[in-house]
């Protein structure tokens, strides 16, 4: 069992989460990587993890099904010992449109993946956490987007409503348990460099197209947005609950 704790990443297998599992394991926690789809892509990271010395599992879960993530939080106490930090990170944008010509079936799955895994994840965590049912407290970040204010017209309406979402959970959920050591925020990243723009978008010119937009002129890093995260699971963030840190260039 690490000093820390144990932290579940969902989604942790590529991208911002597969940054986040890095980093929370060099931070001295063991790392429950969570993915839906590439195990492959999963145990890499945490052969990663293991090969710097910390410790860490790989558990496939779709975070949109209930009972899955009931699993996924079984296992990894299983597997690394009580859980006490949750990065509610899996998420997925579907084909770029505008909203008439989106498909319901997009707008569903996304909606479902980004706001009810997320909320699912979440009470989990708290079921964990929560001195009322035997925990020790911890901490939840979610990972929201700028999209959630900006409001992404022309890309995904859609996906940056589910984000709006999950903002309005963690203001929520950061008041109902904030008496019982629980400290629950969000991060926002800007334009990012992963596959969610080639795989989830289908956009893969997206980077290059939008970097001149951003203040600060180029995409950000998975490392950079799991720097804030990291911070916020910290004790340096002890007094921090109910906010969240848009990690953006500035756009
Ligand atoms: P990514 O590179 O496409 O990786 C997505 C990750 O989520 C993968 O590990 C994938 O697992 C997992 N995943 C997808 N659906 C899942 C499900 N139903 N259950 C469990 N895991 C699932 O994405 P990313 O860019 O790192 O994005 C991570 C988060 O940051 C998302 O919430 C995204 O909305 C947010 N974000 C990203 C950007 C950006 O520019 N990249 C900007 C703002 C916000 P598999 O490997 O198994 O497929």
């Amino acid at each position: 069992m690490s000093e820390r704790g144990t932290c579940i990443v969902t989604g942790g297998s590529r991208g911002i989460g597969a940054a986040v599992a890095r980093d929370a394991a060099r931070n001295g926690w063991a790392v429950c990587v969570n993915y839906v789809g590439n195990a492959r892509a999963a145990e890499a990271v945490v052969r990663e993890i293991e090969s710097a010395g910390g410790t860490a599992c790989a558990v496939q879960a779709d975070t949109a099904d209930p009972a899955a993530v009931t699993r996924l939080f079984d296992a990894a106490r299983e597997k690394l010992g009580p859980v006490s930090a949750l990065v509610n990170n899996a998420g997925i944008t579907g084909p770029v449109s505008r909203l008439d010509q989106a498909e319901a079936e997009t707008i569903r799955r996304v909606i479902d993946v980004n706001v009810n895994g997320a909320l699912y994840c979440a009470r989990e965590a708290v079921r964990r956490m929560s001195p009322r049912y035997g925990g020790g407290g911890g901490v939840i970040v979610n990972i929201s987007s700028g999209a959630a204010t900006l409001g992404s017209p022309n890309d995904y309406v859609w996906y940056a409503a589910s984000k709006g979402a999950v903002d309005s959970l963690t203001v929520g959920l950061a008041k109902e348990v904030a008496g019982e050591g629980i400290r629950v925020n969000g991060v926002a990243p800007g334009l990012t460099v992963t596959d969610i723009h080639a795989e989830s978008s289908g956009d893969a010119g997206r980077v290059e197209k939008l970097a001149p937009s951003v203040p600060l002129g180029r995409a950000g890093t998975p490392e950079e947005v799991a720097n804030a995260v990291l911070w916020l699971m910290s004790d340096a963030a002890s007094y921090v609950t109910g906010t969240t840190i848009r990690v953006s260039g500035g756009r």
